[in-house]
């Protein structure tokens, strides 16, 4: 059995522009992979099969078949190189990321599956030809096998990566329903038709941007309940949307000041994780 990880995201700048002709939005964000990590454990089976644990929210919603993100990168693989009938393959996905969080869950673990199925079907192919694949299957997956701190242009697949970004302590607040990211842009294409601003240039001046998203009226008037939440500061940054949302996000460089946050996060009832930003990418482990 060979297993790969792929960590968790938030977007910590995420611009959206208009609808595109060909259905798609040009985007540029910053992306952070989080020290919340999926493990995705691959064997050769009679047929197509996914098995996934984990104490998340919406653990219940993650597909045990071909319709699951790792089989669809399966597939994608096995096209790129030419293979017209892989070997069906069972997968044991281990989730820290909450499902249909904004947190690019299903992303990670098609790019940890990539990572595996490279090595376990002796493929070779280099970081940069399973981008090609991942991207294939998903916006989020090339970020996802880069992991660290990226600038995405394009769909967000055209990825710079970043050297410099502090260390940050985060704080995740679920919702314990999802929200689709579909939907959240189909509702972004109303409230905002003309989209947002895409900076070219935003790699070099994000900071004072952190926390901007721009599917934040969007997700409220899909969840109008979200305002309370994204009020609170708790003495630190935020809160901000994460991705599509609904998990609502807040940091700090500091950890006992993020530790005294969480504290109260608790206090208040919300279900939350305090984690940290994270340099690590989808990798064999
Ligand atoms: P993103 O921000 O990339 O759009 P997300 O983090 O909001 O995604 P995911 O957890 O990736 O959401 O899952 C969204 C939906 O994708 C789920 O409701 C589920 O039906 C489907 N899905 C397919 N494969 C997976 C997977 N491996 N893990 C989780 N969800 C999956």
């Amino acid at each position: 059995m060979i297993t790969a990880k792929a960590q968790g995201k938030i977007n910590l700048v995420f611009q959206v522009g208009p609808l595109r002709p060909d259905g798609y939005h040009e985007v540029a964000s910053i992306y952070q992979a989080l020290m919340l990590e999926e493990s995705v454990s691959v064997e050769p089976s009679d047929s197509w099969l996914v098995e996934a644990s984990g104490r998340v929210p919406g653990i219940e919603l993650v597909p045990t078949g071909e319709d699951n993100l790792v089989v669809i990168a399966a597939k994608a693989l096995a096209e790129h190189v030419g293979i017209a009938n892989p070997q069906p393959m069972k997968f044991t996905i281990l989730k820290q990321i909450p499902v249909a969080g904004g947190m690019a869950g299903g992303s990670a673990d098609a790019a940890a599956a990539l990572v595996a199925l490279n090595q376990a079907w002796e493929l070779g192919l280099t970081a940069e030809e399973l981008a090609v694949v991942g991207a294939k299957v998903g916006a989020d997956v090339p970020f996802a096998l880069l992991g660290g701190t990226a600038f995405g242009r394009g769909t967000g697949t055209e990825l710079t990566k970043l050297e410099n970004q502090k260390e940050l302590h985060v704080i995740l607040i679920f919702s314990n329903e999802g929200l689709s990211t579909k939907t959240v842009f189909d509702a972004f294409d109303q409230v905002m038709p003309d989209g947002d601003s895409v900076d070219s240039e935003l790699a070099n001046n994000y900071q004072d941007l952190i926390g901007h998203n721009s599917l934040l009226p969007a997700a409220l008037a899909l969840r109008p309940q979200l305002a309370q939440l994204l009020e609170l500061n708790f003495g630190l940054n935020g809160g901000y949307l994460s991705g599509s949302g609904p998990t609502v996000w807040y940091y700090s460089e500091s950890y006992p000041k993020a530790l005294a946050a969480f504290e109260m996060v608790k206090a208040f009832g919300y279900k939350a994780i305090l984690t940290r930003t994270s340099p690590l990418g989808a990798r064999l482990t």
